[in-house]
C-alpha cells in the first residue's frame, strides 16, 4: 500500500486548481485506522477544508434506482428504446452516444458482447420490460478506471481496500451479462477485482440533480474517503450535484487533530450503526458515542419495557456488540436482544411502510396518534420519520397546510435540533437542511 506521503502527492496532483496553495489539512499516519486526514492548524467551526471532484463516477444500479437514465449526463431517458444508439447497449442519450467521454467504455462494451442484445431479438416481451441488466451498469464504473489518466489511476491503487468475497460475486454476475468477458485474462480480472474493491471500499452515493430528476450517483472522491469515521464527526460533507464534494469543520477542531467524518447515518441509535459498520466495512466503532449506551442522553434505541404493566424504556446494557441485552430503566428486567430485535424490526416496519404509503397529514396523525403505543418518543425510528414529514412539506409546492400541520412541523423541527445539540453535532449537513429548509 502506498504511503501517506506518496498518498498524498497523488491527492494534491488530482486536486489540481481546487488545492489550497497552503491546505488546513495534511494526509498522515491514523490511530484510528491506516491513513487519515489531519489539522495542520486550528479549524473554526464551519470553515471550509477542501473541496474535491469525483474522480470517477457511474451509476448506483440499486434495487430500484431508475435504469433509463443516461450513464454519462444523467439525464432522464424514454421509458422505450433508451439504449445507446451505437449498440453497447446501456442506457445514453443520443447525444453522449457520440461523446469522447463514452467513445471507450462504448467500444469496450461492445467487444464483450452484452446478452442482452441478443435476448431482445428473441424475445421481445422481456426486452420491452427492461433491457438493462442492473449488474452491468454497476461494473461500469470500475471500467471506468482504467480510461482515467495513469496519476489517476495509481490513486485509484493507493487507496485501501477491504478484501471481501462478495465482490468476487459482483465482477462474476457482471461477467454473466457479457459472451465474451476476460475472465480468463488474470492480470486483467485481478486489476479489476482491486478496483472493484476500492470502490466498494471508498466510493459515496452522492445526489445529482436534473431538472425535476434526482439520483444518486456512485462516485470516487479519494482525498473525502481518506477520511476516518466518527459516529458525530467533527466535519461535515456534501456532494455539489454529484460531482464535487465539500467538506467543512462541523466543529473546532484543534491543530494535529484527526479530521473525521461519518460513514452511518448520525441519527441512527448505537446498534443499528455498529451492525451497518461491520455488515459494510467491517470494523465495530470504538468512538465515545459508541462506548455510551444512553447515547448522550438521547435513548435513540430506547423501546418500551416488554415486563406486563411496566410503562418504562428499555435500553442495550452492553455497548459495541451485535447482540446485546436489554434492560428497563424503571423496573430492570432483562431481556435477551433475540426477543427486543423483534421489536424493534415492528417498529421499523409499521413505521417504515407508512412512510411509503402515506400523505403528509396522515403520516403525522400517525405520528402524533399511534407511534407513542408501541414506540418511544426518542426511538430513532420515530425520530427519522418526523425528519421525513420536515423533508416532504419543505417540498411539497402544491399541497396547503394547515395552522396545525405547519406547528407539527415547527415542533419536529425544535425536537431535531434539540437532539442534534445533545449529539454535539456541531454545524453538520443535517442540521444545515432542517433549518434551511433544503434537504
Ligand atoms: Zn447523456
Ligand atoms: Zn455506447
Ligand atoms: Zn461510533
Ligand atoms: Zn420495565
Amino acid at each position: 500500500m502506498a504511503t501517506p506521503t506518496e498518498l498524498a502527492r497523488l491527492v494534491d496532483l488530482h486536486l489540481a486548481d481546487l488545492r489550497d496553495p497552503e491546505p488546513n489539512w495534511t494526509i498522515g499516519p491514523s490511530p484510528m485506522a491506516g491513513r487519515g486526514v489531519f489539522a495542520t492548524r486550528d479549524i473554526q467551526q464551519g470553515e471550509l477544508i477542501f473541496r474535491e471532484r469525483a474522480l470517477v463516477v457511474g451509476p448506483t444500479a440499486r434495487k430500484g434506482s431508475i435504469l433509463n437514465t443516461c450513464v454519462c449526463c444523467h439525464k432522464l431517458l424514454a421509458v422505450k428504446d433508451f439504449l445507446c444508439k451505437n449498440k453497447c447497449t446501456l442506457p445514453v442519450c443520443d447525444k453522449c452516444s457520440d461523446s469522447e467521454q463514452h467513445r471507450n467504455e462504448c467500444e469496450l462494451f461492445r467487444r464483450w458482447q452484452p446478452k442482452d442484445l441478443q435476448k431482445g431479438k428473441d424475445d421481445d416481451a422481456e426486452a420491452d420490460c427492461c433491457p438493462v441488466n442492473a449488474m452491468s451498469l454497476r461494473i461500469l464504473t470500475a471500467v471506468r478506471v482504467f480510461f482515467l489518466q495513469p496519476d489517476q489511476r495509481a490513486l485509484v491503487q493507493a487507496m485501501q481496500a477491504n478484501d471481501d468475497k462478495c465482490y468476487r460475486g459482483e465482477i462474476i454476475k457482471a461477467a454473466q451479462c457479457f459472451r465474451k468477458f476476460p475472465t480468463t485474462d488474470k492480470p486483467y480480472m485481478d486489476k479489476l477485482f482491486r478496483v472493484v474493491g476500492v470502490l466498494n471500499t471508498n466510493a459515496f452515493e452522492a445526489p445529482c440533480r436534473m431538472g425535476d430528476h434526482e439520483i444518486l450517483l456512485r462516485g470516487l472522491f479519494p482525498l473525502t474517503a481518506v477520511m476516518n469515521h466518527e459516529c458525530t464527526p467533527n466535519a461535515s460533507h456534501y456532494f455539489d450535484n454529484g460531482r464535487m464534494a465539500v467538506v467543512r469543520a462541523a466543529r473546532f477542531i484543534p491543530k494535529g487533530g484527526e479530521v473525521t467524518t461519518t460513514y452511518t447515518k448520525i441519527l441512527w441509535s448505537n446498534l443499528t450503526r455498529c451492525i451497518f459498520l461491520k455488515m459494510t466495512k467491517n470494523f465495530i466503532c470504538d468512538c465515545a458515542r459508541c462506548n455510551d449506551n444512553t447515547e448522550n442522553g438521547t435513548y435513540l434505541s430506547a423501546l418500551f419495557c416488554r415486563q406486563q404493566g411496566c410503562k418504562g424504556i428499555m435500553i442495550p446494557v452492553q455497548t459495541k456488540t451485535l447482540q446485546p441485552d436489554w434492560r428497563c430503566l424503571t423496573c430492570e428486567s432483562v431481556f435477551p436482544h433475540s426477543k427486543m430485535a423483534r421489536y424493534q424490526d415492528f417498529a421499523l416496519n409499521t413505521i417504515n411502510n407508512r412512510i411509503n404509503a402515506c400523505s403528509i397529514s396522515d403520516m403525522i396523525t400517525f405520528i402524533n396518534d399511534m407511534c407513542p403505543r408501541f414506540c418511544p418518543p426518542s426511538n430513532y425510528v420515530l425520530v427519522e420519520a418526523k425528519l421525513n414529514v420536515i423533508w416532504r412539506m419543505s417540498r411539497a409546492t402544491t399541497e396547503v397546510f394547515t395552522e396545525e400541520q405547519l406547528k407539527c412541523k415547527d415542533r419536529y423541527r425544535a425536537e431535531l435540533l434539540e437532539l442534534l445539540e445533545k449529539l454535539g453535532a456541531g454545524e453538520c449537513t443535517l442540521k444545515k437542511l432542517i433549518t434551511e429548509e433544503r434537504l
